[in-house]
């Protein structure tokens, strides 16, 4: 996906503040934070959202979870965080590249939406 932000910085064509990247994914700080902490991880394979998951391509989805504990205390995130998926309009989703925030470093809101 020429066009794709995310592609591009999983590309390395437009540069980020990594935290973690393996064969598979890439772990970077967001560049308008909404907490103390907050991380953006994405496959390096282009798939738009999580409505296009699916049997072929959803162990990216597990092999991110696997190292969202690991990338979780390497940002210092002690005491819990919040992992988050905006899929389509209704979610606001800006980047159409997989992609799940990891969010905290401060007490989260109660409310999700
Ligand atoms: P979404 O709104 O799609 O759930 O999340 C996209 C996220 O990507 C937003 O939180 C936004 O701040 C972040 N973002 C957009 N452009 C860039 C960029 O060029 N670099 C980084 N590091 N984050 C970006
Ligand atoms: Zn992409």
């Amino acid at each position: 996906m020429e066009s794709c932000l995310f592609c591009k910085i999983a590309a390395g064509e437009i540069p980020s503040d990594r935290v973690y990247e393996d064969e598979k994914i890439l772990c970077f700080r967001d560049i308008n934070p909404q907490a103390p902490v907050h991380v953006l991880v994405i496959p390096r394979a282009h798939i738009p959202s999580v409505d296009e998951v699916n049997a072929e391509n959803c162990d990216i989805v597990a092999h991110i979870f696997k190292r969202i504990p690991e990338i979780a205390k390497t940002v210092g995130l002690s005491n819990g965080y919040r992992v988050i998926s905006n899929c389509g309009p209704d979610a606001c989703q800006s980047v159409g590249h997989l992609h799940f925030h990891i969010l905290g470093g401060k007490r989260l809101s109660e409310e999700m939406a």
